[in-house]
């Protein structure tokens, strides 16, 4: 198993590489991984789990990376559901375009009339509702601040 290999074309890798040498903010960062605020809002409080190595399949990780970031993704979901009262919390982790492990954290809210769907039902949306600057750094505060008020 190639494991912990940072890849120079992974938009992943580079993106945990520019948090963890803080040239870029994350909501958090663990031992095993950073949690951004997704690309898009159309689902509000979307967030984006990135396992902090290039692995590809979850069942190839050394046991307690496995534990641990499935504490990270758990904790995010339980964050989203306080501050933003979701209907359902969809977790997506599939690798067909990216092959870096990583996990979409979504609110599913009962307002879109495909909330029984996929969260990519609705993908022809997605582009209407790119994150802003602004938004982005919203999210990311309000979800930082549940997450360091447990800790
Ligand atoms: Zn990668």
């Amino acid at each position: 198993v190639e494991y912990a290999k940072f890849r120079e074309e992974c938009p992943l890798c580079q993106a945990v590489e520019q948090i963890s040498a803080q040239k870029k903010s994350c909501v958090i960062e663990t031992d095993h991984s950073v949690v951004i605020v997704g690309p898009h809002q159309l689902y509000s409080g979307y967030c984006m789990v990135v396992c902090k190595t290039h692995i590809r399949e979850m069942h190839d990780l050394p046991p307690l990376h496995a534990q641990g970031i499935f504490h990270d993704v758990m904790r995010i979901g339980a964050a989203i559901q306080q501050v933003y009262n979701p209907w359902k919390i969809n977790y997506a982790s599939l690798g067909n375009q990216q092959e870096h492990l990583h996990w979409h954290v979504f609110p599913r809210y009962e307002s879109d009339s495909n909330h029984l769907e996929n969260p990519w039902k609705n993908e022809h949306e997605f582009a209407k509702y790119t994150t802003t600057r602004e938004q982005y750094l919203k999210v990311e505060s309000a979800i930082r601040n549940v997450l360091t008020a447990k800790c």
